[in-house]
């Protein structure tokens, strides 16, 4: 009887841990869609390496097994759904703005934009922001967003330049050597992805708002950067994004 319970035992360690397995294979299956994501941090690959390990630890534990498939489970609706909403984010344009569609097509969807009066860090007169605890998401200022000397062409470089702040949040690691280039200034890193990527892009405008009115405005911080620093954005950018990783072998 003791022997039977012992070989039933085994065969529920056995099955979950194939559970386990195979709900982990699911999971990065579901990664693969993100190859091309540029938010790096849209696939938690440290929670996913915890979740290993606790399987790994709990081995012989039929129920601690069982709770980690769950959350493997849970981690790949996640990412279901994350890319759910992201396909249609790209498809829609709600608020109808050249900050969305600028920032829909940069983030592939992964990206939001909010007009709003939120009072981004630097009081007035702040175009746009990132909040680093929320970097999913780019704030334009509505306020300024009716300013005589707006115009699309403006929206569209300050987009680029919260963009670059999406990025830098999003993929900590490359942005922290990234930003050497640049004495470590965030901005000035942030404003040279406009200058690289955007066509025609210039930190100072020159905007006609009659036939014999006009605005000068500057946009950014103030330093166009090098060639070298250009390269340093070129190579960041071609670095960020979602890197395919393998999860829990070392065992
Ligand atoms: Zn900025």
């Amino acid at each position: 009887m003791e022997q039977d319970n012992k070989i039933q035992q085994q065969r529920e360690l056995i099955e979950e841990k194939e559970s386990f397995g195979a709900a982990m294979g699911t999971l990065m299956t579901t990664t693969e869609k993100f190859d091309a994501v540029l938010t790096a941090s849209v696939v938690p690959w440290e929670t996913y390496e915890r979740l290993a390990e606790r399987a790994w630890t709990f081995r012989w534990d039929v129920a601690e097994l069982a709770a980690a498939t769950d959350q493997v489970e849970f981690e790949t609706q996640q990412l279901e759904q994350a890319w759910a909403v992201a396909q249609l984010e790209m498809q829609s344009n709600a608020s109808g703005s050249v900050y969305e569609a600028v920032i829909d097509s940069l983030g592939g969807g992964f990206v939001r934009s909010v007009l709003d009066n939120e009072s981004c860090d630097g009081g007035e007169s702040v175009l746009g922001c990132v909040y680093e605890n929320d970097p999913l998401v780019v704030h334009f200022d509505a306020a300024e967003n009716t300013q005589p000397f707006m115009t699309d062409e403006i929206r569209t470089g300050i987009a680029y330049h919260e963009f670059a702040h999406v990025l830098q949040f999003t993929n900590p690691e490359a942005s922290e050597v990234a930003v050497t280039s640049f004495g470590g200034d965030w901005e000035v890193m942030a404003d040279c992805f406009a200058l690289t990527y955007l066509p025609g892009w210039a930190l100072d405008h020159v905007v006609w708002t009659s036939s014999h009115e006009y605005w000068e405005v500057s946009i950014g911080h103030g330093v166009t950067c090098s060639e070298p620093q250009r390269q340093a954005v070129r190579d960041w950018y071609g670095q960020v994004g979602v890197q395919p990783q393998t999860i829990g072998t070392e065992h």
